[in-house]
């Protein structure tokens, strides 16, 4: 490790979740975990992640006090993270990118910054729909995209599918976010993916012509509009929709997973994930890494922290999460959101989404 770019490494950079819609970032206190004197310490690691230090710092800790090895981190946006990678080539310190949405994580692999990981402890941990078919990435955590209502004002019967929000009976009753968010672009290449590009777009249309508002800067304030009767459905992830709930236990809002049935493709599902970056001098070791973040114990942590669902399906939701029940996931492989990501932003474009 190169001691410059290290004590850059080291600054840990704080930054959402949500890059897309994230505060800038702003210095934080230096990041760096350390081992309880080991044995036989590993190589050192360094993460580039644009998850937020809340969440990955707890886990990092956890695997130094599990194995010894050093685990140096610097959280930022995802572009900013794989334009750093870019610009620095065969010199960077980072081992492991770690970021989220399925649409990132395949930019990165298109350009070259992620390398195949053949890991056997990671092809039986994530299922083959939640991880690069090159084994570029794979993915760690899950976030189910679905509808969101209040069930005393629209009831569940009302209530189909993401194309069924297209309907002239939901009329300026419909929130949603930003069409800038990766969230949305990927929901919208999944159902080109599924319905091709011109039915695609007329459900898009139809979404823009059934807003109520103008769309929202963030899924939280979606959920908050549903709260307030400002809409009457939306379409956000469901771990918004799982921390809104356990701060404010009365908040009227609840999921309803959209095409479901046996004709029904399921609910748009996408990851956060990792890779392990194409100029690592500590393959080894980050392969160690992601799966280890693969395993039960670290799965349970990752999830349960941010309500999310863990991509190894042998492990729980948090009860909040598991208490909304089962339901069926679009099983289509969750790259298709970054092949399709410029035709859905185009397409959202042409349709007036904003
Ligand atoms: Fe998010």
């Amino acid at each position: 490790m190169k001691s410059t770019l290290l004590s850059i490494a080291i600054l840990g950079l704080m930054a959402a979740c949500t890059p897309q819609t994230a505060t800038p970032p702003t210095p934080a206190t230096p990041a760096a975990t350390t081992a309880p004197t080991p044995a036989t310490p590993g190589k050192p690691l360094v993460v580039y992640t644009s998850r937020n230090e809340q969440l990955v710092k707890p886990l990092f800790d956890r695997y130094t006090a599990d194995t010894g090895v050093k685990v140096t981190y610097l959280t930022d946006k995802a572009p900013p993270l794989m334009e750093r990678l870019r610009a620095e080539g065969n010199r960077t310190e980072a081992d492991v990118l770690i970021t989220v949405d399925a649409a990132n994580l395949w930019q990165a692999a298109n350009l070259g910054l992620l390398q195949p990981i053949d890991s056997p402890a990671l092809q039986a941990n994530i299922p083959a729909h939640l991880r690069d078919p090159q084994n570029r990435w794979y993915g760690l955590s899950v976030r189910a995209r679905t509808i969101v209502h209040n069930p005393a004002v629209t009831p569940v019967a009302s209530l189909s599918s993401y194309e069924n929000l297209a309907d002239a009976t939901w009329r300026g009753k419909l929130c949603l976010r930003t069409a800038k968010s990766e969230y949305n672009q990927s929901l919208v290449a999944t159902m080109i993916a599924a319905l091709g590009p011109a039915k695609a777009e007329e459900v898009v249309r139809g979404w823009v012509a059934n807003l109520a508002a103008e769309p929202f800067a963030n899924d939280v304030a979606v959920i908050e509009a549903i709260g307030a009767g400002r809409c009457a459905v939306g379409i956000v992830n469901s771990y918004y929709l799982g921390r809104e709930q356990r701060d404010n236990p009365t908040l009227a809002v609840a999921p309803f997973w959209p095409n479901q049935g046996a004709d029904g493709r399921g609910v748009h599902v996408n990851v956060s994930g990792a890779g392990v970056t194409t100029h690592s001098d500590n393959v080894e070791g980050a392969r160690a890494f992601i799966e280890w973040l693969s395993s039960d114990k670290a799965q349970a942590l990752y999830a349960n922290e941010n309500m999310e669902y863990p991509a190894n399906p042998g492990i729980d939701a948090a009860p909040l999460v598991e208490g909304w029940g089962e339901y069926k996931a679009d099983v289509i492989n969750v790259s298709e959101a970054g092949r399709l990501q410029a035709e859905a932003v185009k397409l959202m474009d042409r349709a007036g989404y904003r």
